[in-house]
């Protein structure tokens, strides 16, 4: 693994901006990454380009490069996966129609999800929640702000664990592109497509894990994100071994979510992470 870097040979390419669950506007994460002194980052909003989009039309600034990215949903039998997509087109005309068909079936999900709570006696209208979602597109995290500012629940935390997650009587499912479809998908944009968070797949063993990046390397997939703000040190440098075994490439990030997730920060995480800009390097030569 490289050693740890200066920050200004530093990079985050995992952030979540108000066009999808984050609460910083792209503006506020591009200063906020200027002020850190971060040499690149990416924003991967949930399945939506337009935080992408918006902070590739912000004025450039020659200290901080800015990759095109995103977040995919894909539907998996067990945890959650996700596939992130970098430098992909962001104009792509059959990409943003897939988004669109997705961002149809989220709408669609949040009705069902707000008449979940109503049945469970909870006074919630969803104009309440896009409100909450400050007019960008709305997410699960938007519902939990409903409930905490309703004083329904203490946290985000608890929100998910007593309503909105899977198997919880206010989750609702949605239709998902499948893993190969995702990757596909940001491929035909022309980007490169990354597992994010392998933890988050929740694999049974090591070997499960493994039988998935190998099938997802079958299908196109070109990397694993490494470097996320996990402390079980052992995890990542299983990941490592991964990368290696298989010729994948590593990327990281933070996830950064601002308040929504109030213990990462921008950039360094839980404070210890430190992401070295060879990794775009090694993106940027996968791309060409
Ligand atoms: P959605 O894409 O609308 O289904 O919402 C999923 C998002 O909810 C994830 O990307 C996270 O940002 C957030 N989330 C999922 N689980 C939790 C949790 N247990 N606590 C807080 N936020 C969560
Ligand atoms: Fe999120
Ligand atoms: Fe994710
Ligand atoms: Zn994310």
């Amino acid at each position: 693994m490289p050693q740890v870097c200066p920050i200004s040979e530093c990079i985050d390419l995992h952030i979540h901006s108000t066009a999808s669950d984050g609460s910083f506007s792209v503006s506020q994460i591009i200063e906020a990454a200027k002020n850190l002194g971060l040499r690149a980052i990416s924003i991967t909003d949930h399945d939506t380009l337009e935080g992408s989009l918006e902070a590739l039309s912000h004025p450039q600034s020659p200290s901080l490069e800015i990759l095109s990215g995103i977040e995919l949903s894909a539907d998996f039998p067990s945890g959650t996966m996700h596939i992130l997509g970098y430098m992909l087109r962001v104009d792509d005309s059959a990409f943003l129609k897939m988004l669109e068909r997705i961002q149809l079936a989220r709408s669609e999900r949040n009705l069902r999800i707000v008449k979940k709570l109503q049945a469970l006696g909870i006074d919630v209208e969803y104009d309440e929640v896009i409100e909450a979602s400050g007019g960008g597109q709305v997410g699960r995290p938007h519902f939990a702000q409903v409930l905490i500012s309703r004083g329904v629940v203490q946290s985000a935390e608890e929100a998910f664990s007593k309503y909105l997650r899977k198997g919880r009587p206010g989750y609702a499912n949605r239709y998902r592109l499948k893993p190969a479809e995702a990757i596909e998908a940001i491929s035909q944009a022309g980007g490169v497509p990354v597992l994010a968070h392998p933890f988050t797949l929740e694999p049974a063993s090591e070997g499960a894990l493994e039988e998935i990046v190998v099938e997802l390397k079958a299908n196109g997939l070109k990397g694993i994100e490494v470097y996320c703000p996990d402390p079980n040190l052992e995890r990542r440098a299983r990941y490592e071994k991964l990368v290696r075994r298989y010729g994948l490439l590593m990327t990281g990030g933070t996830d950064f979510h601002g308040a929504a997730k109030p213990d990462v920060h921008l950039g360094v995480g839980k404070g210890d992470l430190r992401i070295p800009y060879s990794l775009v390097e090694n993106l940027k030569a996968c791309r060409s």
